[in-house]
């Protein structure tokens, strides 16, 4: 349940409702916005009877919250969140892009995917470490060193960094290495992995599984929430229907779904939704006049020679038209890119 607070709701009034909660062996949460302050329960509600709540001073109402998400939920959050990645803040008016290789593939590959996508307009690089990849023959990523590279790279051409953990062991040196850390699509619902990055410090950038609903997505995002990190940004990156003409079905009402059911940024992987170079382009335009937060692109300074996902990456050349095209549609919906 939420506990919607009057306007002229004191201090000593918050602190008499959260007393309350916590006396009752539940956990509150506190949202206080422009528009409405609001105290989530979180817990077993019948713990607490509504009428007493109510009766409270400043207590405006009660209202229930149905969905098994509370913390991922608009009604915790009314104010749409911005996550703040080492300065760069993703949520806000001004769009974040992503961009860089599927995976690190050496340090020559990451400095030219680097400076590529920094020139363009990109504030983070992305490059895959360690690989999720469907075939155990296929290139599985440099590993820990794949991380340090990219945070040379990085910091070589002023860019924030992402890349993905497939497993808890990588937390610790993926945390060192990287501002953000990605749970893949494949992990989404990797209950001990997110609990685990729940509590590593970092913001974490979570895709939605490949068969998973968005309600299924905004639960795993309650777990890494439900453990104390507040830093949740969502990808959208296609999920799998028996279309075939392109890699995944990027969906982009999802998009209009979890802004409406979620405070949590969220931006749209148009590369692993398209699986085909010329398909990026006009996924990210229409991610961006969908209303997404950012993207992120995979952006190789030679395609043909990647060693996973050849098909789908940007040359540096295509990605900076694709970055001046999004931005003449980010204006037209009121955005800045
Ligand atoms: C990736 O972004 O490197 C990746 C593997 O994507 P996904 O988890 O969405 O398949
Ligand atoms: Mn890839």
């Amino acid at each position: 349940m939420i506990i919607v607070m009057k306007n002229n709701a004191t201090q000593q009034d918050f602190k008499a409702v959260e007393d309350l909660i916590v006396s009752k062996g539940l956990k509150p949460h506190l949202s206080q916005g422009a528009q409405a302050s609001i105290i989530g329960v979180i817990g077993d509600k019948t713990r607490l009877a509504v009428e007493n709540i109510e009766m409270m001073e400043g207590v405006d109402k009660v209202v229930p919250v149905m969905e098994s998400y509370k913390l991922a939920g608009r009604a915790f959050h009314p104010e749409g969140s911005v996550v703040d990645v080492g300065g760069v803040k993703i949520g806000g008016k001004e769009l974040v892009v992503m961009a860089g290789p599927c995976a690190v593939e050496s340090e020559a590959q990451i400095m030219k995917a680097a400076e590529a996508v920094a020139e363009s307009g990109a504030k983070f690089l992305r490059g895959g470490a360690y690989k999720p990849r469907t075939s155990p023959y296929a290139f599985q990523g440099l590993e820990d060193e794949g991380y340090r590279l990219l945070r040379k790279a990085g910091d070589a051409f002023g860019l924030k960094v992402v890349s993905e953990v497939v497993s808890q062991n990588e937390i610790a040196i993926a945390s060192e290495c990287c501002d953000m850390i990605q749970v893949g699509a494949r992990n989404m619902q990797n209950f001990r992995l997110l609990r685990a990055l729940g509590q590593c410090g970092r913001p974490v950038l979570l895709k939605r599984g490949i068969a998973s609903t968005i309600v299924e997505w905004l639960d795993a995002a309650e777990y890494i929430l439900s453990e104390g990190n507040p830093n949740v940004v969502l990808c959208e990156r296609g999920i799998r229907t028996f279309e075939t003409a392109t890699r995944n079905t990027l969906d982009l009402g999802a998009v209009a779904v979890v802004k409406e059911r979620s405070h949590l940024p969220v931006i749209v992987d148009p590369s692993h939704a398209a699986g085909k170079m010329r398909y990026v382009e006009p996924l990210a335009l229409a991610a961006v006049a969908a209303g997404a937060d950012g993207l992120i692109v995979e952006v190789h300074p030679q395609p043909a020679q990647a060693l996973s996902d050849a098909a789908q990456q940007l040359n540096p050349e295509q990605f900076s038209g694709l970055m001046q095209h999004c931005a003449a549609v980010a204006q037209a919906v009121g955005r800045t890119l």
